[in-house]
């Protein structure tokens, strides 16, 4: 059987600047295609206006740049693809697959069941704020995560009906990482572990785009000192791009790797070097965890 090229991608939403969690999850995907001699991509998942901005895509980037995770493919902006979500959000309600939805937040939380109600109604009339929703089929999904090995969840129809096209216009997340990673043609999604409910559903949208399926590996997410999740809102701070080599080697021992202490010394380009022909993803923990004490160095 001809082996599917290697094609994997780190997605960042520019909410704000790279923080030790996000370079822990670009490295290990990074390492992923570069031990599976395949290409790896960057995209900027630049959908929302109101929470994201230019100035942190600028700082992601560089900080990327200043880590030397470079891009094989020219970064992808979701900023310059809403005509393509736009067309798969028609191709799915062609298929009668998504459908509007002019619930209020007050309504969403009154009546949680409203989806039946929206999924049998009459054609909105034009000029109504409407949402779309993808309608979800009841299904237990079962897959093989590459890292957490297998994972069951239920899905159910109805309820969680994911949003696609917000009230506001603007494309959702769901719909926008799946048409993107279709059309890319990635193979092998490695992200954050946070992520990991959303396999259910969004393996039902790569089904109705009649999109093969890639595998997935989640990677635990790094904690802070009280136990929560490293991100904007736990106001983690941003990685410090002008000690990448420092940056790489704690981000390597957060993988379960054993980088040796005066590795932080070296040039990036080897520290990368070292990572790719020492990669064990069997070393990585598969549970969220705190960032260890950093190994000393000894003279
Ligand atoms: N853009 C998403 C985030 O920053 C990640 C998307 C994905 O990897 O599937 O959380």
């Amino acid at each position: 059987m001809p082996t599917i090229p290697y094609r994997g991608r780190f997605a960042p939403s520019p909410t704000g600047p790279l923080h030790f969690g996000s370079l822990v999850t670009a490295l290990a995907s990074f390492l992923e295609a570069r031990t599976s001699n395949g290409c790896w991509l960057v995209r900027i998942e630049d959908l929302d206006p109101l929470r994201e901005s230019q100035s942190a895509t600028t700082r992601i980037l560089a900080s990327l740049d200043a880590h030397e995770l470079h891009s094989d493919e020219p970064v992808r902006f979701q900023s310059d693809r809403r005509e393509a979500y736009l067309a798969a959000i028609e191709q799915l309600r062609a298929q009668q697959q998504a459908y509007p939805c002019t619930c209020s937040r007050k309504e969403l939380r009154e009546h949680p069941e409203h989806t039946e109600t929206c999924r049998q109604r009459a054609p909105v009339l034009p000029g109504t704020p409407h949402a779309i929703r993808f309608a979800l089929q009841e299904q237990t999904f079962s897959w093989s995560d590459q890292l957490l090995g297998p994972q069951t969840l239920a899905i159910r129809a109805g309820v969680d009906d994911p949003v696609i096209l917000r009230k506001e216009g603007f494309v959702a997340y769901q719909l926008a990482v799946v048409v993107d990673d279709i059309d890319q043609n990635i193979s092998h999604v490695v992200r954050g572990s946070d992520l990991l409910d959303t396999t259910g559903q969004q393996q039902q949208i790569y089904r109705a785009l009649n999109a093969p399926l890639p595998s997935w590996l989640h990677i635990p997410v790094i904690l802070n000192s009280s136990g929560q999740k490293l991100s904007k809102q736990t106001h983690a701070p941003a990685l410090d791009d002008c000690q990448p080599a420092h940056n790489l080697v704690r981000a390597l021992a957060a993988l379960g790797q054993n980088p040796p202490p005066t590795l932080r010394q070296s040039p990036v380009s080897t520290v990368l070097a070292w990572a790719v022909e020492h990669w064990q993803r069997d070393h990585v923990p598969r549970q969220p965890h705190q960032e260890q004490p950093a190994p000393t160095l000894r003279n």
